[in-house]
């Protein structure tokens, strides 16, 4: 394992920052990370041919609620598991998946960062 997550911070109402020992900030929209969900059971839905227009899943009380993310615990050294709003916390995020997901943050927050050592 090279890189790691070196801070994990949420930002504003629907992101997700994470601090990596590169020294990378990536942002991560809850939603979606929640849609990038890696067990099985999310990429069987993903898989699964769309649903006729007639047949469209009703959305559930949680799923019309801001998603957000609730909680996250480490899974060895190498992954988070992430638990979101709607209960959902199974899927396993290695940290590879996590740097491929991040978008590129820079600049424009440095203000509360000075007691980051260079
Ligand atoms: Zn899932």
């Amino acid at each position: 394992m090279s890189v790691y997550p070196t801070k994990l911070a949420i930002e504003g109402d629907d992101h997700l920052l994470i601090e990596w020992s590169d020294g990378r900030r990536l942002r991560y929209g809850f939603r979606k990370l929640r849609e990038a969900c890696p067990c099985a059971t999310c990429r069987e839905k993903r898989e699964a041919p769309p649903a006729p227009a007639n047949l469209l899943t009703v959305l559930s009380p949680a799923e019309t609620q801001p998603l957000r993310v609730v909680g996250m615990k480490p899974v060895g050294n190498y992954a988070y598991t992430i638990a979101f709003s709607d209960g959902h916390d199974t899927g396993i995020y290695s940290f590879e998946r996590l740097l491929e997901l991040g978008e590129a943050t820079q600049g424009g927050r440095q203000v509360e960062e000075c007691n980051i050592q260079k």
